[in-house]
């Protein structure tokens, strides 16, 4: 008899310093809104939809709620503006899609599967990318549709200090993007990541997340996975592919290949979560802040949402 079908899911909502005072909304609603995202991925899995399709899925759920940090509710930039990055990869072919800095497609990572599906290109960014999602047919909206007020204060908060001559990181306050890995009954890896950045980032800065092997990664021979955090750090410690290499190459669990990336991050002073699938289909989860948003379901077992360092 062949082994029973199996799949398993993690999504993420950002990391950072989370506290019941700084959390974006109230916290019921910031768990209903996890549980409705891996809620729209498991209906996929359970019904044997693919990971890639389970990915997209409840990574278009987060970015249309507006308390996480991606689509609508994104940051601002210094200039006042929303510059959205996403990225989506397949682990069974390593096709990968992605896009940076774009401002009117409301779901990003859905223009990063029709860059992996429908263009010869990994990256596309900018103009370039808004374009394309135009000539894709996808949903475009009015710049206003992704404003929120608390990420507006943010950014007023930010120049406020600024002003003083005080320096505000996001780091300071939470970070936020959102992701996903799922892996299906077939046994293949996805991996999906979103987010609008950085509050009051600059000259078309792009962080982690739209970049293949750093925030985002799916290969079936290793692990999938979804990063947040302190971007540059992320990109310099090339956290996907260094956690792949280390499960490969080195017979590291994912779960102590993503430790070790984190270790890597914090030498460069950064900081933020992972989450992750290995090719065994087990969920995990690993941050070096004080909390993550996050939640994880498979086939056989309970779901689980969670925020705080000590749960789950
Ligand atoms: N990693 C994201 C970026 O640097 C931000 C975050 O996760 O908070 O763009």
């Amino acid at each position: 008899m062949p082994p029973a079908p199996d799949w398993s899911l993690v999504i993420h909502g950002g990391s950072g310093q989370l506290t019941p005072e700084t959390l974006p909304g109230p916290e019921a609603e910031c768990r209903a809104g996890l549980a409705a995202a891996l809620a729209a991925g498991k209906a996929i899995l359970a019904d044997g939809g693919s990971a890639v399709d389970a990915v997209v899925a409840a990574v278009s759920v987060l970015e249309d709620h507006p308390l996480f940090n991606a689509g609508r509710g994104a940051v601002f930039t210094a200039e006042g503006r929303t510059e959205l990055d996403a990225a989506v990869m397949d682990g069974a072919t390593r096709q990968a899609g992605a896009v940076a800095g774009v401002t009117r497609t409301r779901n990003p990572v859905q223009l990063a599967r029709a860059v992996m599906d429908n263009s010869p290109h990994v990256l596309l960014a900018r103009d370039g990318a808004d374009v394309f999602a135009i000539e894709q047919g996808l949903e475009q909206v009015e710049p206003g549709w992704f404003r929120v007020e608390l990420r507006w204060q943010a950014l007023q908060a930010m120049k406020a200090a600024a002003a003083r001559g005080e320096a505000l990181f996001d780091a300071d306050l939470k970070y936020g993007t959102v992701g996903a890995v799922a892996r299906d009954a077939r046994g293949h890896l996805a991996a999906a990541t979103s987010t609008g950045g950085l509050t009051g980032k600059r000259w078309g800065r792009i962080g982690d997340s739209p970049l293949i092997g750093a925030g985002t990664l799916a290969d079936d021979r290793s692990v999938a996975v979804s990063c947040t955090g302190t971007g540059e750090a992320f990109i310099r410690a090339g956290v996907g592919h260094e956690m792949g290499a280390l499960v490969r190459l080195s017979g590291l669990t994912p779960a102590q290949a993503a430790d070790r990336a984190l270790a890597d991050v914090a030498s460069f002073g950064g900081s933020g979560g992972i989450i992750f699938i290995g090719t065994d289909g087990k969920p995990g989860w690993a941050f070096s802040t004080p909390g993550m948003f996050r939640a994880r379901a498979a086939a056989c077992g309970d779901d689980q949402v969670a925020i705080w360092g000590g749960e789950g």
